[in-house]
């Protein structure tokens, strides 16, 4: 194909404004499945994006349309995340296109998402295409979306395309507008090979699937590869694009997307974000890339049964291989044996983890109180990051600890203002800007990450009853009044459940624990008691008192099947059980005891 025939584009919205049903729409008008093989939503191809309705891996599938000047174009689409948890997973998309079409649901407007996302294409130097969406519904305001785009955003908004994704009402005009709106790539097929590594995951059947995008050069079955940051060396078994269905193709050239199949067995050779060369005839510099992914929020991952643990280290490297923005570490607990410290994007990433890691591999796990890395200095000189609460060290070695910051951008209706801004205040937050776009205001927030990782977000959600947006950027460190405290279950300290907390914030996030734990740990035959302290300091207790009397006691003589049935289930309970001391603690104990109320 010539280049001047070709569009890469990414779809770009908030969350819920409609851009899996969009780029559905767009496979569908191109004829590339059938109505039997439309699936619902096609790019949300994994159980657990499809059931949550949201969109985790960028998604490539390729189109080809006919357009009204005569000529068939190919349209290469990737898809993007929505969740702000998975922004850098947005901008490895874009790096791959030259244009955007921007999302917004016209019945809702500009939201926290929209415009991170579009400064994110703004950076990449893509060519925006706003697209209002859901003009079929009675709510929508086309024009005054159309206004608030030019105003908020600061982009021409003239010739926005109005359509409905769900009807399929002006398909056609946002493919048009692809075509005659959207620059074509440049790019030279005589030049030294450099294809950027958009993304590489696991294929049962076919081994390590790479996810490319060709800058320059030409790409083709037997070719010998070199990937420049790791200096690996392949030999390229096949070559082929997503139609959406993966579909073999001679070669690959300049501005085309697609993948290539190598008898790739190291994990670690393929760095999302790697420049692609010819071994024979390599290119002198690599492609600029982009930034690579840094974990946020860090917990320990340990398998219920020890014996999984192997188990539990191949399906990590499986996940890690299909999801390069997740880390992970070996580490050993007092409490919970041998297990895995895992960097996560955030907490919604944290959980669709644990989930698959249950779903797809079977593993039962035991999840430790998340945390954000802290920079410790030592009393002594040095300097390290803090990735687990239990190795803080005794306050006489400190110096002083540092905790990270974020910029946040929330938007809300006006009426549910006041507990927003309760909410920030109560996290530590500082007011920096708070301006209005309509009825809706923009409150500019800094707030300590440790505050936001747990519960934040569902908090504003619920107290904005869903109407609030939320998006966030790293900013820095600063030094903080920060301690830890230890959970101690029967005088023992249970190690994967202590936590480390603002000065001022300890005691009553330790008497909520208690509180919870008290409910959540089963009584026993003996009473238990469970501690917060910082230090040797108790900050707070509860008691759980003794069981007299065994589960089976209540149907003695008569119903046996009831009984046996009952037993099963107290068994099934034990397997997601751990023993501290004489001590027994579910599972769930240990995420749920850190969601604050
Ligand atoms: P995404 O999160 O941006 O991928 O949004 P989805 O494509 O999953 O759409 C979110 C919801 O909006 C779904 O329930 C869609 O059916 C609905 N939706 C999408 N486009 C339209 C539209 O044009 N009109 C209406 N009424 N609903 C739509
Ligand atoms: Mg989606």
């Amino acid at each position: 194909t010539p280049l001047s025939l070709i569009r890469n584009f990414s779809i770009i919205a908030h969350i819920d404004h409609g851009k899996s049903t969009l780029a559905d729409r767009l496979i569908q008008a191109c004829g590339a499945l059938t109505a039997r093989e439309m699936t619902n939503q096609v790019l949300d191809n994994m159980d657990i994006e499809r059931e949550r309705g949201i969109t985790i891996k960028a998604q490539t599938v390729r189109l080809t349309y006919p357009a009204k000047d005569g000529n068939t174009y190919v349209l290469n689409l990737m898809d993007t995340p929505g969740h702000v948890d998975f922004a850098y997973e947005v901008s490895r998309s874009l790096a791959a296109c030259e244009g955007s079409l921007l999302v917004v649901d016209a019945s809702q407007g500009v939201e926290a998402q929209t415009l991170a996302n579009v400064y994110q294409a703004i950076d990449a130097n893509h060519e925006i295409v706003p697209i209002l969406n859901k003009i079929d519904l009675p709510a929508a305001e086309p024009e005054r979306v159309r206004a608030q785009i030019e105003d908020v955003i600061g982009i021409p908004a003239d010739d926005a395309v109005g359509i409905s994704a769900k009807t399929g009402l002006n398909i056609e005009g946002v493919l048009e507008a692809l075509v005659t709106r959207l620059p074509p790539p440049t790019g030279d097929a005589t030049a030294p090979l450099q294809a950027l590594l958009v993304d590489s995951w696991y294929d049962a059947y076919l081994g390590v699937i790479i996810l490319v995008r060709i800058m320059q050069g030409r790409l083709k079955r037997g070719d010998k590869i070199r990937m420049m940051a790791s200096g690996a060396v392949y030999a390229v078994d096949q070559v082929g694009v997503f139609a959406p269905r993966m579909v073999p193709v001679d070669d690959l050239g300049p501005g085309e997307m697609g993948y290539i199949n190598a008898a790739i067995k190291t994990v670690a050779d393929c760095n999302v974000g790697d420049t692609i060369t010819d071994d024979r005839r390599p290119a002198t510099q690599a492609l600029a890339g982009f930034k690579p992914s840094i974990p946020v929020v860090w917990c320990g991952l340990y398998p219920i049964d020890a014996d999984d643990f192997e188990k539990l280290r191949d399906s990590l490297s499986k996940l890690r291989l299909n999801d390069a923005s997740f880390h992970y570490e070996a580490e050993t607990s007092a409490a919970l044996g041998f297990g895995f410290r895992c960097g996560f994007l955030g907490l919604l990433h944290l959980e669709i983890i644990q989930e698959r890691l249950s779903r797809e591999f079977n593993l039962d796990l035991i999840a430790t109180a998340p945390s954000v890395v802290y920079r410790l200095y030592r009393t002594n000189g040095g300097m390290e990051e803090l990735h687990n609460p239990a190795d803080m060290p005794d306050s006489s070695l400190i110096e002083k600890v540092e905790e990270p910051w974020i910029n946040a951008t929330i938007m809300v209706p006006d009426d549910y203002l006041g507990p927003v801004l309760s909410l920030c205040s109560e996290r530590r937050g500082i007011q920096k800007d708070l301006t209005y776009v309509g009825n809706r205001a923009m409150a500019v927030y800094r707030l300590p990450l440790n505050e936001v990782v747990f519960d934040f977000y569902d908090r504003l959600k619920s107290i904005s009853r869903g109407y609030a947006s939320f998006d966030y950027q790293m900013d820095d460190y600063q030094e903080s009044d920060l301690v830890r405290i230890s959970i101690l279950v029967n005088q023992e300290p249970v190690d994967a459940l202590s936590f480390i907390a603002h000065r001022s914030a300890a005691e009553s996030r330790g008497r909520s624990i208690c509180a919870k734990l008290k409910e959540l740990i089963p009584r026993q035959l003996f009473k238990i008691a469970i501690q917060a302290a910082i230090g040797s300091r108790v900050i707070a207790r509860e008691t759980i008192g003794a069981l007299s009397k065994d589960v089976t006691a209540k149907c003695y003589g008569g119903d046996i099947s009831r009984k046996r049935k009952l037993l099963e289930k107290q068994k099934e309970g034990k397997k997601r059980m751990r023993q501290f001391g004489k001590v027994e603690i579910p599972q769930s104990a240990f995420l749920a005891a850190l969601k604050m109320d």
